[in-house]
């Protein structure tokens, strides 16, 4: 039985220093709980912000704490009466092989569930998040020039896909022309784009000829600085993510850019508003039944990056927030 713990914050970018790998034995489930081995440990770009104690929405995993995240395991042991010994269950157990549960917060998948992971991708947290910020903050219409970034990741290239669904022209942005080259031939974007070209932002210029009307933003950055004279008037943009600043340890040297972001917010009458999906945790499910269509029928397509062995979770993490991955990152530890 290992488990994952913080070993130390990071400063900038994280090592593997900041992570240590501890041996236990297997728990004893009392009465009124169950005992799980996980399966898969889902890797997200929050887990940095977890790692550090900055004030945010979220308490941070104190030191020597496990590594927090979203699981799929079987349950081995269960003296609860909505649990059987085989069940699948979406749960929060963290950055380990074995956890205790009493229950609250798993959600059970049943015996069989057919792909038991994609409760961590597009049909778990990343896919709700772009089925909501896209729908109810980006307000998307027929017609629309939709911009996103992170393009061929779990949050991005849903979002992508749902554009289509209502009729936008969806430009992605994604690193490097592999990706670049999923997001449309197997996703469907109009165009994608490649961030790190030296020419990118007159390259996104010439692929929104009629502006930009919904602008979903997960990483902030450079990108940002190019779409933001592109955005129409009444331009909406559902602030979901930042993870080009996640490693930052200060702000970028000047010139101070503020005023002008005020200034285009104003003018163009723009609606920017950021959004943290738990919020919404009541209508998880409503969400899931959309999206369950969409993936049943094909419309939208899903890519994992199966990570193998926990031990590798630490360095899948680092590459994560560098754009090494491709596709939703799950770490498989035991077996099924
Ligand atoms: P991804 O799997 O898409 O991983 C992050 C991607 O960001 C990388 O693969 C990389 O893609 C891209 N990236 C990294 N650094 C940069 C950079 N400097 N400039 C441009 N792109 C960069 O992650 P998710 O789909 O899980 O998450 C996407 C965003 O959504 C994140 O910001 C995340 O924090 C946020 N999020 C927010 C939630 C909320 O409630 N608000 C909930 C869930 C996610 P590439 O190589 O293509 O550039």
């Amino acid at each position: 039985n290992r488990r994952v713990v913080l070993a130390s914050r990071p400063e900038g970018a994280p090592s593997e220093d900041n992570f240590s790998i501890e041996e236990l034995g297997v728990p004893e489930p009392a009465r009124g709980e169950v005992l799980l081995r996980t399966v898969f440990l889902s890797l997200d770009p929050y887990m940095r912000g977890r790692m550090s104690d900055a004030k945010s929405y979220a308490e941070p995993v104190p030191l020597g704490g496990v590594m927090v995240g979203g699981t799929v395991s079987r349950v081995l042991v269960s003296h609860l009466d909505d649990f059987e010994e085989g069940d699948w269950v979406l749960g929060y157990c963290g950055w380990q092989d074995y956890a205790i549960s009493d229950g609250e917060g798993l959600v059970n998948l049943g015996k069989n569930p057919s792909h038991p992971s994609y409760a961590l991708g597009v049909l778990g947290m990343p896919g709700i998040t772009a089925y909501y910020g896209l729908l109810e903050i980006g307000q998307p219409k027929a017609g629309d020039t939709l911009v996103v970034a992170a393009a061929t990741g779990p949050v991005g290239s849903t979002v992508g896909q749902i554009g289509k669904i209502q009729g936008c022209r969806v430009v992605g942005i994604a690193g490097g022309a592999e990706k670049c080259r999923y997001a449309v031939e197997e996703l469907g974007f109009d165009i994608c784009l490649n961030h790190r070209a030296e020419e990118f932002p007159e390259q996104l210029e010439e692929a929104c000829p009629d502006g930009v009307d919904v602008y979903f933003e997960n990483v902030g950055g450079d990108v940002f600085d190019a779409v933001l004279p592109l955005l129409n008037d009444f331009a909406r943009v559902p602030v979901c993510g930042l993870v080009a600043h996640y490693n930052a340890t200060s702000l970028p040297e000047g010139p101070d850019r503020l005023s002008l972001l005020m200034r285009e917010i104003l003018t163009k009458r723009l609606k920017i508003q950021g959004f943290i999906i738990f919020d919404q945790y009541e209508r998880f499910g409503d969400f899931i039944i959309g999206l369950s269509h969409w993936v049943g029928e094909g419309r939208i397509k899903y890519r994992e990056d199966l990570v193998e062995g926990l031990e590798k979770a630490p360095r899948a993490l680092m590459g994560l927030l560098q754009g090494e991955n491709f596709g939703k990152v799950v770490v498989r530890l035991g077996t099924d």
